[in-house]
């Protein structure tokens, strides 16, 4: 096949990179505390409306210095949405805490609120409340905000929110990250902007911000010599990527309409096919960046087509697909925690299949999409 592959989510060059990137060397200080670094972040405060942002090398590093904020030692409890990428919960097990997942609820695929309350009287009856609850917008549709919050906050729990895959998405006008206690937002490659590698963190007021800069530039106390009384990451973004960041902010607005278009190019494309369902939120109040469009399959009615033979027609016509995250409690290194559900992340790993949905999808890609489609249902 000489098609060109058409991935899950390509990144995307808006063209402003390049003068952000050589403003940065031109001021000739390529070491993290150059300013640019905090005009990237200035640019994400003033589109959260809300917060402080401190700009780290990752996603999962912005999780890991999250949970060490929130006072997370070796020992506690951190629960965890089980349908969720493993960055999510790796670093509870960096810190040395226990995993407890959490199945999702069938609206938004995230946080089951009841499964939620039922794990925390569990472990409060056996004499450890956990320490804090992990909350994934998963392929950018917001978790229930109103209800896992009520959860979190009769128990007195704080919110790490992963809002990973949720840039631009939002709940009643309020932009995902800045729910959380504790905001991540990740620019990997594959996320909705990119840094190419980098990720940051979402705080309420500017000393937890503060802390969260000292302790991701080595944990380095105020001395002429190098003087240390905690232990310090390296986990700042580098100048380079925040000149790339800078001009990806200039193209955000751009990928979230192109994301849009893409979902309402399969809602149109699977319309008149029985038995495959395209998501989509569930209400006015949530808005979904639509990160990665997915559907669900019911085999009972293609035919008995199901999502591994339509991802096995797409790979053959040098198409990407995935199926939905597996469920982290299934998963071979997580599978000897606890897990509290009624295994409805299970079944829509079982059925769902993420589409590629990279903003740049053009017609002929499409047209290659819709083939493969057509063909097969
Ligand atoms: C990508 C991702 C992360 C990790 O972000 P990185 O920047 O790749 O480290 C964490 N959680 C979720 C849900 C993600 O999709």
């Amino acid at each position: 096949m000489s098609f060109s592959k058409i991935l899950l989510s390509s990144p995307h060059m808006g063209g402003g990179e390049l003068k952000y990137i050589q403003e940065a060397l031109n001021s000739n200080w390529t070491a993290p505390e150059a300013s640019i670094i905090d005009l990237f972040e200035e640019d994400l405060e003033c589109y959260l409306r809300k917060g402080h942002v401190t700009a780290l090398n990752s996603g999962t590093a912005a999780i890991h210095l999250g949970l060490i904020l929130l006072g997370v030692q070796p020992g506690d409890i951190v629960i965890c949405q089980t349908m969720t990428f493993s960055a999510s919960a790796n670093p509870i097990l960096y810190l040395g805490a226990t995993p407890v997942f959490i199945d999702s609820e069938i609206e938004t695929y995230n946080l089951c609120p009841i499964a939620l309350e039922e794990a925390i009287l569990d472990c409060i009856q056996s004499g450890k409340k956990p320490k804090a609850i992990i909350a994934v917008h998963l392929f950018g549709t917001p978790y229930k905000i109103t209800e896992i919050r009520n959860v979190a906050d009769k128990y007195g729990i704080p919110i790490l929110e992963d809002s990973a895959e949720a840039l631009g998405s939002s709940y009643k006008g309020q932009m995902c990250g800045t729910f959380g206690d504790i905001g991540v937002l990740s620019f990997n490659d594959n996320k909705i902007i990119t840094t190419s590698g980098g990720g940051a963190l979402i705080t309420k007021n500017k000393k937890v911000k503060e802390k969260s800069i000292f302790l991701a530039t080595q944990a380095k106390d105020k001395a002429p010599h190098y003087q240390h009384s905690e232990i310090g990451y390296n986990y700042r973004l580098s100048t380079i990527c925040a000149g790339i960041g800078r001009g990806q902010m200039e193209v955000l607005e751009e990928h979230l309409v192109l994301k849009n278009i893409v979902h309402q190019f399969y809602i149109d494309l699977f319309k008149s096919i029985k038995g495959v369902t395209v998501y989509e939120v569930p209400d006015d109040n949530f808005t979904s960046n639509y990160w990665l469009t997915t559907i669900i399959i019911d085999p009972l009615q293609t035919n008995g087509i199901d999502k591994e033979m339509l991802r096995l027609a797409l790979l053959q016509a040098n198409i990407e697909s995935r199926p939905l995250w597996k469920p982290l409690h299934l998963q071979p290194v997580f599978n000897k925690y606890k897990y509290y559900g009624s295994n409805v992340a299970q079944k829509l790993f079982e059925v769902g299949l993420c589409l590629p949905s990279g903003p740049i999808l053009s017609n002929a890609d499409k047209d290659r999409i819709r083939n493969v489609v057509f063909n097969i249902f």
